[in-house]
């Protein structure tokens, strides 16, 4: 069983798949699927994404630059908005990132992201890698490697890595395991390469998974046979 996983959100996973804002719906199934896996003292990392209210490359009308930020920013939103429904429902929630100071955000340094875990607390790492040009999955590679985890497990709206696009390709082939080499070769675009190039070169395995069926986080991290794993 994993004990320390870096575990990478869409935003759509508080909205919804193609819908904007929060839905509290998905935010408690969230919770649920949280609990499960809290219970076994799995240390757990997230880093959210902010499609369900910014992606720098639909803001056409901006500045690259500044679309990101903005996005960047949007990060910063869906992490204090889930820690409070988090600590709502009784889950203690730091948030930390380095692109704003906020009273509830606490800035980012490895010794007390050991002191939160060690406290039974979930880390929301907020403002992705605080760059323009990158993407969150970008953040939970550099997250996964230096929070230590065993593994970063990616919670999509599919069922692991395919040929091509499942939800547009009824023919779709999907991969049970991939290497890093390959991932990048066949340029699978379920990650970043960014993403993937950091997970090789440091070793950190990646899980993708579909989120939104019930109980897989908990069997991902059970390491059954779920999703698509890929290593080095
Ligand atoms: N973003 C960025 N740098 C980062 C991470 C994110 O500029 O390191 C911006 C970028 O505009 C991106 C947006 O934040 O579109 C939201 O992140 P992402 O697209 O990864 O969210 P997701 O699709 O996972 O919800």
């Amino acid at each position: 069983m994993y004990k320390r996983v870096l575990l990478k959100l869409s935003g759509e996973v508080l909205s919804g798949e193609g819908e904007k804002g929060f839905n509290i719906d998905k935010i408690i199934y969230l919770i649920n699927e949280l609990n499960s896996v809290l219970e076994y003292g799995t240390n757990i990392g997230i880093v959210i994404g902010a499609g369900n209210l910014f992606r720098g490359r639909e803001m056409k009308e901006l500045s690259p630059t500044i679309a990101d930020q903005i996005g960047m920013l949007g990060t910063v939103i869906n992490a204090l908005y889930l820690k409070d429904l988090f600590e709502k429902h009784g889950l203690r929630t730091v948030v930390v990132s380095q692109v704003t100071s906020l009273p509830s955000i606490r800035p980012i340094h490895y010794d007390d992201i050991n002191l939160y875990f060690d406290a039974g607390y979930l880390v929301i790492f907020a403002g992705g890698t605080s760059n323009p040009f990158f993407t969150t999955d970008t953040a939970a590679a550099l997250r996964a490697v230096e929070m230590k985890a065993d593994i970063l497990i990616k919670g999509t709206k599919v069922s692991g890595i395919f040929d091509k696009d499942p939800k547009k390709f009824e023919d779709a082939i999907k991969f049970d395991k991939l290497t890093f080499d390959d991932a990048i070769e066949k340029e699978l675009k379920i990650m970043d390469t960014e993403a993937f190039s950091i997970c090789r070169r440091y070793n950190m395995k990646i899980l993708v998974i579909d989120f939104f069926k019930k109980g897989n986080l908990l069997r991902a991290i059970r390491e059954e046979n779920v999703g698509t794993l890929v290593v080095p």
